[in-house]
């Protein structure tokens, strides 16, 4: 018989994303592990005490409402219906034309925009984002409610990095007013999920940005980039995954290390052994059950415009998916006078700026869940399947997930054993075996080329 949900049963069944939604239940807390990822705990017997509630607000739990049954809620009368993006009333591409935003921001800084203009014009109080904690060591990031322009401003960029809404989420409890939520979209599943449990939270959370998201890293990922620049971990103060340089193209990622005597390290991702995304180096493993790219349950969701000629425009460029009519009305007003430069796009648009990611949460899925698992089942709106799926898409959905399982253990042995290099080493190796797959690379790549012609 399958184990009933409980926060213990999700994690071991490798389901468990970290959000902290369940540590705001019956005295719980979010941890580290030792892969440096969080998960919850809390007093004795809590983490395998399965209950109702836990069962309705974890957004892996199979007994959890799906995206598809709280969008249909939330936004009922959206004009589209798509089933790539979910449910929206406008979709467009561009950036945010006035200030700083865009400059400061990822991509075209909107999410920045939209979380500022909200507080401009009274509709919040607040906006709960994910902001640096500076100095040395874990967890260098993690989510603040922000009251003022300028702490919105600091938050701006993307951390793929572990971080929890426990902290948040309590003090949205505690502290009435009216709030925003940015987050990944099973990060945003969870808000949905506890607004719908817990009455204060549907009153006072009064917006959602969701974050379009390929996967969830590790914290290792830090780790990994200062012993590729020959730095110690614990000498790391202060992380940019994702540097911006107008002049460069805007899918050229640059990771950027300020260290405690104030020097910095920097290396583009594409040089690093673990810097090709899709390979899938530290992913949570609760990523792999993920049927959702675009946060298909927020009211606004944000993305990066991921086709030419935006790709190599290293200002950057946002695609953004308007599901509430309130806030189509706010940047159809920001438009008209100038302040956003954005123009409409169809379901297709958006698509295709996340073909990969949608590949990988469709298609992937889809045979991924033909594995054995051991545990809870996720139940997912992608159903099972392994026909029609050709045998080298297949190694490559295998490999990347054999890449992201054992890129925790390797470094944590790697770390273990003070040996950094042994975690390279297995990177480089494992990152050509992905691009021969993937890509052709190399002469394992045109051998592969040769037997699928056959
Ligand atoms: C883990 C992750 C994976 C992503 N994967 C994809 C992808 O596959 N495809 C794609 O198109 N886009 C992806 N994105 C989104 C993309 O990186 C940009 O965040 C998005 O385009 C918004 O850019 P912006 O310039 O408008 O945001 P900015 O103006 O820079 O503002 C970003 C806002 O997001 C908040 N934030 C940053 N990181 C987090 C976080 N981890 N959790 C919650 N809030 C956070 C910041 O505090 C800030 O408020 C991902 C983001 C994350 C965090």
């Amino acid at each position: 018989m399958a184990e009933a949900p409980s926060p213990g049963a999700i994690d071991r069944s490798g389901l468990c994303i970290g959000c902290g939604a369940c540590a705001v239940q019956g005295g719980g807390r979010m941890e580290w592990d030792e892969y440096r990822q969080l998960k919850p705990h809390g007093p004795a017997g809590w983490r395998d005490t399965p209950t109702p509630r836990f069962a309705a607000t974890c957004p892996f739990s199979p007994a959890a409402a799906d995206e598809d049954a709280i969008a249909d809620a939330r936004f009922p009368s959206a004009p589209v219906v798509d089933a790539r993006i979910g449910r929206f009333e406008s979709a467009y591409v561009g950036h945010a034309a006035e200030g700083d935003f865009r400059a400061g921001g990822s991509s075209g800084g909107m999410v920045s925009w939209v979380a500022a203009e909200l507080l401009r014009q009274g509709m919040i109080d607040g906006v709960a984002h994910v902001v640096p904690l500076p100095g040395p060591g874990a967890p260098h990031f993690g989510y603040r409610i922000s009251r003022s322009l300028e702490a919105i401003a600091e938050g701006a960029r993307s951390r793929y990095h572990p971080v929890h809404l426990a902290q948040i989420l309590d003090e949205i409890r505690t502290v009435p007013g009216r709030y925003a939520v940015v987050g990944i979209p099973c990060f945003l599943k969870a808000v949905n999920l506890a607004r719908a449990a817990e009455p204060v939270f549907a009153e006072r959370i009064v917006a959602t940005l969701g974050l379009f998201c390929g996967h969830m890293k590790s914290g290792r990922l830090v780790d990994s980039f200062a012993w590729q620049l020959a730095v110690d971990p614990n000498e790391v103060a202060a992380v940019e995954y994702r540097r911006k340089d107008a002049s460069r193209p805007a899918n050229w990622y640059t990771a950027h290390l300020t260290l405690t005597d104030g020097s910095a390290r920097w290396q583009d991702w594409w040089h690093l052994a673990d810097g090709d995304w899709g390979a899938g180096f530290f992913q949570n493993s609760a990523c792999n059950a993920c049927d959702d790219v675009v946060a298909e349950t927020a009211d606004i969701a944000f993305g990066d415009a991921w086709v030419e000629p935006y790709s190599s425009d290293g200002r950057g460029t946002n695609v953004v998916i308007v599901r509430a009519p309130m806030l189509l009305d706010m940047l159809q007003g920001a438009i008209d006078k100038g302040r956003l430069a954005l123009d409409p796009v169809d379901a297709d648009f958006i698509a295709g700026t996340q073909d990969a990611g949608l590949r990988h949460r469709r298609e992937g899925l889809a045979y991924r869940l033909t594995w054995h698992r051991r545990g809870i089942t996720p139940r997912k709106r992608v159903a099972p399947r392994a026909a029609g799926i050709g045998w080298r898409r297949k190694l490559v959905y295998r490999t990347r997930a054999g890449i992201a399982a054992w890129s925790h253990r390797v470094a944590w042995v790697a770390d273990r054993l003070g040996m950094p290099s042994l975690y390279i080493r297995w990177a480089k190796a494992s990152l050509s075996l992905y691009q021969a797959l993937t890509y052709s690379r190399g002469r394992l790549g045109a051998w592969l080329d040769r037997m699928e012609r056959r």
